[in-house]
């Protein structure tokens, strides 16, 4: 068995769970439904970031202790995870005890080992951040993500030697070309380390809604060290170190761009630091922008997540999300990019040919379906496109893994128009376009699977395929040629009904 373990970055919780955030998550959970459809042993992490002054001081602001505020954001990006039907297997808030234990036995490991060590910081910061930024970074004294003036800061901080892995991270880099993915995220990474490093301050004494430095209890945890150890600690680097290395040897961070230097350079330094292993893969996605600006909820132009799912349903938001834009690159947002993938992918092709079929085999065969012949559409002409479907599906490429289904629905669709079996006078001659149209639903239904939660199943049960059966066999039920036949049909209701024009 192949474990996989995929993990997102865990939400700051003074956000409201957005489109972003969103973005993240429907990648990651059709990355672990593809994988557990192989039959892998998948683990999904995410989770909640809850320490900080920012966190510390929302809560003050609104009367509340700082944990109770916590729990009702933490429950909020639950909420909204379910609405997107994201199947995680754990979430983890680094108020959790388990959390406390995982950062102070991976402080002190690196502290043993000489890597940690007490001096004075000054520095510009932005509070919104909780960042320092050089003037490298900030030129003009304004904070890169929030163009809102950072302030003079000083204080007694612990230090991190990040400088000492300048050569270890670049020789990381250059055994394994493959570990940050796409290409162009890991030449802005590897460029930055070629660039040289600096040490990181790693803890402050001016808070204290943080976990506290084992050795030293005057200072808590720097937000951003503490909230990276949680891909430890949720695997059980403090309390089951068996699974931990494990699942270690297996792990997949999906990032956003905007924290390459968090987990491209400081996290795999902070591991090697710690005696441990640099994550064997780094997926960077991209921003979706709304008229050319960052998504975010402080940006004013959030897209709520649950709201459009309230209009387009769950399976039309993911694919739009997945199919739009390759991982890795920025991508627009846009309302009428949605409905147009939805008009012409989801209802007129895919949900078309289900209809045609379900329709035309009730009508004409009797509602008895006629199993696959190849001789209406042959096996060399589908299978190119499910070999590239499924490298897109493991290489992490899900528009061209979507492309790859769009493009045998329209060859299924293009030999029916053919063909035209509903005019068949004989029904063995309807039968055999009609066979082979069932053959690619039954493809396309596993190829979606990881996006099209619902439809999927429904084009399954609409043929006579019970869901479960294909399940944790992927790879087996992508052979072409198997449909049977012989299950009874009738016409199927429609998937993806036409969305009429919203003026959107
Ligand atoms: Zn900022």
């Amino acid at each position: 068995m192949t474990e996989f373990f995929i993990s997102t970055p865990i939400y700051y919780v003074n956000d409201a769970p957005h489109l972003g955030h969103a973005y993240s998550m429907i990648n990651a959970d059709a990355f672990a439904r593809w994988h557990r459809g192989l039959g892998d042993e998948v683990y999904f992490l995410t989770g909640t970031d809850e320490h900080g002054q920012k966190v510390a001081d929302s809560a003050a602001r609104n009367d509340m202790s700082v944990q109770a505020w916590t729990d009702t954001y933490a429950e909020r990006f639950k909420a909204a995870w379910e609405a997107l039907r994201i199947d995680y297997d754990d979430f983890i808030r680094t108020t959790e005890e388990r959390h406390t234990k995982a950062v102070q036995k991976f402080l002190q490991a690196i502290y043993d080992r000489g890597y940690i060590y007490k001096g004075m910081y000054r520095g510009t910061y932005c509070v919104s951040c909780e960042a320092y930024y050089t003037a490298n970074d900030a030129p003009d004294g304004n904070c890169p993500v929030h163009k809102r003036p950072l302030i003079e800061m000083e204080e007694e901080n612990y230090f991190f030697r990040l400088s000492a892995f300048q050569e270890a991270l670049i020789e990381w880099y250059d055994r394994d070309p493959d570990a940050v993915f796409p290409d162009f995220r890991r030449n802005e990474a590897y460029s930055f380390i070629k660039g040289g490093l600096e040490d990181i301050s790693i803890s402050r004494t001016s808070i204290d809604w943080g976990i506290p430095l084992p050795w030293d209890e005057r200072h808590v945890c720097y937000v951003w060290f503490d909230a990276l150890i949680n891909y430890v600690t949720a695997t059980g680097y403090a309390e089951d170190f068996e699974r931990f290395s494990r699942l270690w040897r297996h792990s997949h961070h999906l990032i956003g761009k905007d924290i390459i230097r968090f987990h491209c350079v400081w996290w795999p330094a902070m591991l090697m630091a710690a005696g441990l292993e640099p994550p064997s893969k780094l997926l960077v996605h991209g921003w979706l922008l709304v008229k050319g600006e960052k998504m975010a909820k402080s940006g004013g132009n959030g897209v709520d997540p649950i709201e459009l799912v309230g209009t387009y349903g769950t399976d039309a938001v993911r694919y739009y999300l997945l199919r739009e834009h390759a991982l890795g690159a920025d991508g627009d947002f846009s309302l009428e990019a949605l409905e147009h993938r939805y008009n012409v992918e989801l209802a007129n092709n895919i949900g078309n040919l289900l209809s045609r079929v379900t329709n035309v085999v009730a009508r004409s065969l009797g509602g008895v379906a006629p199993a696959y012949t190849g001789r209406a559409i042959a096996a060399e002409r589908i299978e190119p496109h499910v070999a590239r479907a499924q490298d897109g599906w493991n290489g992490f490429a899900t528009a061209q893994a979507l492309e790859e289904v769009q493009a045998m629905v329209r060859l299924a669709n293009a030999v029916l128009e053919e063909r035209a079996p509903w005019k068949a006078a004989d029904p063995a001659e309807a039968a055999e376009p009609l066979g082979d149209a069932l053959e690619i639903l039954r493809l396309v239904a596993v190829l979606v699977a990881p996006v099209l939660t619902e439809a999927s199943a429904k084009i399954l049960a609409a043929i006579g395929i019970d869901p479960a059966s294909v399940k944790g066999s992927y790879t087996e039920a992508l052979g072409v040629g198997q449909y049977a036949g012989g299950a009874s049909i009738s016409k199927a209701a429609p998937l993806f009904p036409r969305l009429e024009a919203t003026g959107a």
